[in-house]
């Protein structure tokens, strides 16, 4: 099994990607701490992942907050003995808008969300895994972190907010990648396209962004959780041990000809 006898702490992991990343990562072996603010949700996944011999376990965990943070690594580390993987996938969208509508409360939650809350899973993960001498922490960005879509609709685009949250993932993966390389962590970003996952369902609902997405992905068809999962599972696993630093784009060729 890829994963055999790691430990996982999987944020955002009570439904959507992470759910599906809890579950595999489970599958190939590892230990996986589902970790949310989606109690009943991701308590369920991990009593399903038990029941089917896996071996899992939910953990209340808001990452805005650092002293929650730390508090839950500690919780971790003393139940499993170590944390081998990191996915830093919880995210908030935060509503659709131009840059006119974006409010700074706006601003602000999905900030505080979908950068704080990496950051301050970096900081409390890493010197856990400096003294280990090993680990891998992969990052949740998007294509919104690379490429400013042209929607058909301006106002049903991400806010602003969001794009410049998955822009701050993606480089604050390689500052921490060049940091942590020389104690043995690798520090990688993902960056998914347009997936089955609860964040685009509603544009799936709309038959007008369906047509513009369909018309931009040369593959002419949205991703699924587990598109993204597998890209996932490389990056946690002993097989991507010298990639560091990198980023993996899984959206169908979006990007490609952007
Ligand atoms: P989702 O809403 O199902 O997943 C987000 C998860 O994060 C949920 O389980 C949610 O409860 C959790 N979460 C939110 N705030 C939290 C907090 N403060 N503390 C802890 N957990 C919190 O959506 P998804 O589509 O599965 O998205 C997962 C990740 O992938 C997000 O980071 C998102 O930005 C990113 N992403 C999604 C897409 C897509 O097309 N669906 C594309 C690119 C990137």
């Amino acid at each position: 099994m890829r994963l055999q006898d790691k430990v996982a702490l999987v944020t955002g992991g009570a439904r959507g990607m992470g759910e599906i990343e809890a579950r595999l990562f489970a599958a190939e072996g590892a230990t996986v701490v589902i970790a949310d603010v989606l109690a009943g949700e991701g308590r369920e996944v991990a009593k399903q992942i038990v029941e089917g011999g896996g071996r899992a376990r939910y953990l209340d965990l808001d990452v805005r907050s650092e002293a929650i943070w730390k508090d839950a690594v500690a919780a971790v580390v003393g139940e499993f003995g170590k944390i081998d993987v990191l996915v830093n996938n919880a995210g908030i969208l935060g509503g659709r808008a131009t840059v006119e509508g974006t409010t700074s409360e706006m601003w602000h939650s999905v900030l505080d969300v979908n950068a704080l809350g990496v950051l301050n899973g970096m900081k409390a993960v890493c010197p856990v895994m400096r003294d280990a001498g090993r680990g891998s922490i992969i990052n949740v960005s998007s294509i919104s972190g690379i490429l400013a879509a042209d929607y058909p609709q301006p106002e049903t685009t991400p806010n602003v907010a969001y794009y410049a949250s998955k822009a701050a993932v993606r480089m604050m993966t390689k500052v921490a990648a060049t940091q942590y390389g020389r104690y043995g962590v690798r520090v990688n970003s993902i960056h998914p396209g347009f997936i089955q996952a609860p964040m685009a369902h509603d544009s799936m609902q709309d038959p007008e962004r369906l047509r513009y997405f369909m018309g931009v992905i040369p593959m002419r068809r949205a991703g699924t959780p587990h598109d993204v999962a597998y890209g996932m599972l490389y990056l946690a696993s002993d097989e991507s041990a010298y990639v560091n630093g990198a980023e993996l784009v899984i959206d169908g060729g979006y990007l490609a000809k952007a």
